[in-house]
């Protein structure tokens, strides 16, 4: 038997399984790393993005080195996520198959610590974890960790990332000092140096690709909107490609639902993952989208973490992360084992910077794409229900009913005089349903530079920082008043008694109608447009803190406020809890960009 398996080293029983998986040759990391941890009882550091073979990488040669007839935990394998361990495990499972008496059990958070601790009393060889629960079992005794030869680290950086700092301290402490550690991580911070520093003996470093650099079969795109526009550019981007299937990147639960339910209701196939759902239905979620019964998963950073679902063709950041790093961990979540994949931004002026520091991290360039124009997209989509017409195979039983009638009422039209009738339906449904107007913003505009834009107003509102808001809750008040969405408001500013924000003026209306004149604890609620419309005009600096905004107090609400006096009640609208947890510091600031 010949198989390039076999060469590096693996026996018989594990190839024959993986052939029956379908890889044919095995992919850097596993080339350099099976080799290496088959022979080598050493330490090592592989640095390797996600999609890449990494579990491959480390199981086959874990498996090899196992002694299946003794029954006690030989290696231990910590992975960032439940859904993370929960594949590491089945595919051990699936690369064993052909070996006799090798146990693997997976332990996570969410589910019985008793059953767990129960598949690991059967004899697991192997246990993949995440941290934390694996920590409850150490100090509950529910496991015994004295004789494990093999310590996997899996996605090191996403554990640390995740605050698993101490628990990993405490783990690795109580592992024996003459096992080996095999860390794998996508990319190199100082922390996860500091593992390598602390826990590992002159570990050999392995590396595909360069230190943090995101997958070479993955392209990055980008288009620039306003925020207003933002989801009719994901609409566009989605419409244009019939064959997509992928996740859509929000930052925060609240937009993430919203994002998701948006979709649903203009007719996409969409399911949505985050933090406010239950492990159930996460699951349910996931199994969905595995199938492919769902086409996009909107999804935030951390409800996605751990994902491995194949030929995902393309990834959207409806915003990009916050925190720029997470970028290259969405962005692996395509072009996994060696397929395409497409990474595309959907950006506003302001997050040029942004981009531009991805492109260090990542060592690669963004595109810059022009958003298909409504007339693109409904050109595209009525060639595919032509295409959709002409390989419709008749159901003659169906149609026999109806054929006396139709044939009637359409007597008098020629096939060129239905064509036309046909085209004029798709197309007017189509158009009703888009606005047909180019919602790219080019580079050199204002707007897209962040500064003014012509399609928006800025607005002034009479209450602030003393009325007991901040720039999340007052965009929560005007939202509630009026069901607008998270981007419909922008460059929110708090200043002490009023502050200012914007709208699409296609909005000002819908605002002046529902919010002015609302009492907003014992305040009668003002709203007035400034004159200029970008963050620096209509008082969008401390300057008319002490300005013009005296005057505006007059005006407005001041007086009022003295009169609600001392109380910071805020009003019965219900706040954005949805935020993951690095966004709700974030919103503790007072400005909004
Ligand atoms: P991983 O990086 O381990 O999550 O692997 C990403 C995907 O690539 C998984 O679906 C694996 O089953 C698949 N895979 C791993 N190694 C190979 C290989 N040598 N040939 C083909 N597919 C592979």
């Amino acid at each position: 038997m010949t198989h390039p398996f076999l060469d590096l080293g693996l026996s018989e029983d594990i190839v024959n399984a993986i052939i029956d998986l379908g890889y044919e040759n095995p992919s850097e990391i596993q080339q350099k790393a099976i080799p290496h941890l088959l022979q080598d009882q050493s330490d090592i550091v592989a640095l390797a993005q996600t999609g890449t073979g990494k579990t491959a990488a480390f199981s086959l040669p874990l498996l090899e080195r196992l002694d299946s007839n003794k029954k006690h935990v030989q290696a231990l394998i910590l992975s960032p996520t439940r859904e993370l361990a929960i594949q590491i495990a089945k595919d051990i499972q699936n690369y064993s198959k052909n070996l006799r008496g090798v146990r693997v059990a997976t332990v996570y958070g969410g589910a019985s610590i008793f059953e767990q601790s129960k598949s690991i009393k059967r004899g697991a060889q192997i246990v993949v974890a995440t941290p934390g629960r694996l920590k409850d079992m150490i100090n509950r005794r529910f496991i015994n960790l004295d004789k494990i030869d093999i310590c996997v680290l899996d996605e090191a950086d996403e554990m640390l990332n995740m605050g698993f700092k101490d628990d990993l301290d405490e783990i690795l402490s109580t592992c024996p000092d003459d096992r080996s550690t095999w860390l794998f991580s996508a990319t190199m911070p100082r922390e996860v140096a500091r593992i390598s520093r602390e826990y590992m003996t002159e570990p050999a470093e392995i590396t595909c690709g360069k230190k943090n650099e995101g997958a070479s079969t993955v392209e990055h795109f980008y288009s620039t909107v306003t925020s207003h526009n933002r989801y009719a550019g994901l609409k566009r981007l989605i419409d244009f490609d019939d064959n997509m299937f992928g996740i859509i990147f929000c930052r925060t639960r609240h937009e993430t639902q919203d994002v998701a339910e948006r979709l649903i209701s203009d007719g996409y196939n969409a399911g949505s993952l985050h933090g406010d759902l239950s492990q159930k239905q996460r699951d349910v979620v996931m199994g969905h989208f595995r199938k492919r019964n769902i086409q996009f998963l909107v999804a935030t950073d951390v409800a996605a973490r751990g994902i491995d679902v194949n030929n995902i063709t393309h990834v959207i950041h409806y915003q990009l992360p916050e925190d720029v790093e997470a970028y290259t961990h969405r962005s692996g979540r395509t072009g996994r084992a060696g397929n395409k994949g497409v990474s595309y931004a959907i950006v506003t002026g302001r997050d040029k910077g942004k981009i531009r520091r991805i492109e260090g991290i990542i060592k690669k360039k963004f595109e810059l794409k022009m958003l298909p124009s409504a007339k693109d997209v409904a050109n595209k989509r009525l060639i595919a229900v032509a295409e959709k017409w002409k390989n419709v195979v008749v159901n003659e039983s169906l149609v026999d009913n109806y054929m006396e009638y139709f044939t009637e009422q359409f007597e008098d039209l020629s096939k060129e005089d239905l064509i036309k009738r046909f085209i004029t339906v798709e197309m007017e449904q189509f158009l009703s349903k888009v606005k047909d107007v180019d919602i790219n913003v080019s580079e050199g505009s204002g707007s897209a530079r962040g500064g003014r834009n012509e399609s928006e107003k800025r607005l002034f509102i009479n209450l602030g920082e003393e009325h007991g808001l901040d720039w999340t809750s007052l965009k929560d008040f005007i939202r509630n008043s009026t069901g607008l969405g998270q981007d419909d408001i922008s460059r929110v500013d708090v200043m002490n008694k009023f502050s200012f924000f914007n709208v699409h003026k296609d909005n000002y209306d819908r605002i002046m109608d529902n919010v002015t004149g609302q009492d907003y604890d014992g305040v009668r609620v003002n709203i007035e447009e400034t004159k200029r419309s970008g963050r620096s005009g209509g008082g969008g600096g401390g300057r008319r803190r002490n300005g013009g905004g005296g005057d505006r107090d007059r005006r407005g609400g001041g007086g009022d406020r003295r009169n609600g006096g001392g109380s910071r009640r805020r009003s019965s609208f219900s706040s954005d809890k949805g935020g993951d947890r690095g966004q709700n510091r974030e919103r503790r600031g007072r400005r909004h960009s």
